[in-house]
């Protein structure tokens, strides 16, 4: 069976890593899914986060059986087009439940073939955000806990950047 896991990834956390992780147990293939909104300001290009992500799985036992791809349409489209059985998504809390719940119900409608699978998030990581990862990087202080090693100058680098831009 094959899973895709779509995300922003801007950028990838340990808890994302972790979603793939478990994911990659389940399923014989999982593809990560960049899905790119051109209405969505991004701190990190769709080529820096590819980069980023192939990078942050490189050492995984199961890295084989992981791709990252890039995706501007409807994620069910996609999933129909590459033979995907279903959708995986994280849930840290409630208000991710609600909106997950909107997205998969409407999924569904569009293709009820496609299942969408919840992981829920790891105590230790379901606080953890991409955009909290860029709030604490950004007021300089330490998230090398947060995201992937092979990442973390990326991000503080960027962080760095942007502060000397204001
Ligand atoms: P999106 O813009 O689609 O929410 P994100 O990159 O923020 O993209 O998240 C992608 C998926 O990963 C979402 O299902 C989100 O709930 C899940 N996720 C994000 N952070 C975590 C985490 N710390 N633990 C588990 N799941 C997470």
């Amino acid at each position: 069976m094959k899973a895709c896991y779509p995300g922003s990834f801007d950028p990838i956390t340990l808890g994302h890593v972790d979603v793939i992780e478990r994911a990659a147990k389940l399923f014989d293939e999982v593809i990560v899914i960049i899905s790119h909104n051109p209405r969505k300001k991004c701190t990190f290009s769709i080529e820096e986060r590819v980069d980023m992500i192939h990078r942050s799985i490189a050492s995984l036992s199961c890295a084989d059986r992981i791709r990252v791809m890039v995706n501007d349409g409807l994620t069910v489209k996609f999933a129909s087009d590459h033979g995907i059985d279903a959708i995986v998504r994280g849930i840290r809390a409630v208000s991710d439940y609600e909106y997950e719940l909107t997205q998969a119900t409407a999924n569904m409608m569009l293709d009820g073939r496609i299942e969408t699978v919840f992981l829920i998030a790891r105590p230790e990581y379901s606080f953890l955000s991409s955009s909290a990862v860029k709030e604490i990087a950004y007021n300089d202080g330490e998230f090398r806990s947060l995201v992937p090693e092979a990442i973390y100058d990326d991000v503080r680098k960027r962080m760095i950047e942007i502060r000397n831009e204001l």
